[in-house]
């Protein structure tokens, strides 16, 4: 009986050290290139003879829900719901927004006011946002219901009525702004409502400035893939390089282009990566 006690005891002591190691394991992929091929660490070793042992149990995984059909998932910060524009501020004086507030839950780009952001800072982040240009189309090229969704306050994802409406590439809808054109044009019928999915990761930067990590944009438009992991050179100015100031989380900032746009916008909530 006391054998068997201590033999248990012993196994205990076994599952726990397991336990710990698959944690190790899962939590870190090390990778190794020997003789031209890819090892994989935590696939190397003894090679297992039982299922239970490349089954893992932890860490669990959260239950969220879906982000189909209007839903938002459970883990999400909305920053517009249409009830208010209480969570987002003017960029150049830190007034609260002056947007027009729509009885549809939208909201639409007061021209000339200014861009708007959220009060709320963010570092790397899952992002909905819902856009419509208006229905009767005006002017051409870059003046065409113009506005953008900027990461960080720096990186634009552009918005845009391209349909039938030609510009550079680097600048047309969903393509962030004059880095990377878009791999596909997704847009709906002018008036009708988009969706952008953005997984944004952003640069990393040194104590001395130096960015010593690119930043990265996947962008689904209407479900399309259309930037796919794309390395961030910088800042997406107008006129210039891309510039790469070292920054920490920023806000979401929407862009009143100053022309009349009459972009909408509507839906719109994070998920923080963590
Ligand atoms: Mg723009």
């Amino acid at each position: 009986m006391e054998r068997l006690y201590i033999l248990g005891i012993l196994f205990s002591l076994g599952i726990v050290s397991c336990q710990h190691k698959v944690k190790e394991e899962i939590s870190e992929t090390d990778t190794e290139v020997k003789d031209g091929v890819i090892v994989y660490e935590e696939y190397s070793g003894t090679e297992p003879t039982k299922p239970e042992e490349t089954e893992f149990y932890e860490p669990k995984v959260p239950v969220v829900g879906s982000a189909m059909n209007g839903n938002i998932p459970a883990d999400a910060i909305v920053l517009f719901d249409g009830s208010s524009l209480d969570g987002w501020i003017h960029v150049q004086d830190s007034t609260a927004a002056k947007w027009h507030l729509n009885k549809d839950g939208s909201m639409t780009v007061a021209d000339k006011t200014g861009n708007i952001k959220t009060k709320q800072v963010f570092g790397d982040v899952q992002l909905h946002i819902e856009w419509s240009s208006p229905a009767e189309v005006q002017r051409e090229g870059q003046n065409r219901a113009n506005s953008g969704v900027f990461l960080d306050e720096l990186y634009e994802v552009q918005v845009l009525d391209n349909n039938n409406n030609d510009t550079y590439v680097n600048g047309q809808v969903a393509s962030i702004y004059k880095q990377h054109r878009p791999l596909a044009m997704a847009s709906v019928p002018s008036g009708e409502w988009n969706a952008y999915d953005i997984i944004y990761h952003a640069p990393e930067f040194n104590a001395d400035g130096n960015k010593i990590k690119s930043g990265t944009m996947t962008v689904l438009h209407n479900g399309v893939l259309v930037q796919d992991h794309i390395e961030l050179k910088g800042t997406t100015p107008y006129i210039g390089w891309p510039k790469n100031p070292a920054h920490g989380k920023g806000a979401l900032l929407l862009q009143d282009h100053g022309d009349n746009s009459r972009v909408s916008y509507r839906n719109i909530w994070v998920r923080e990566l963590k």
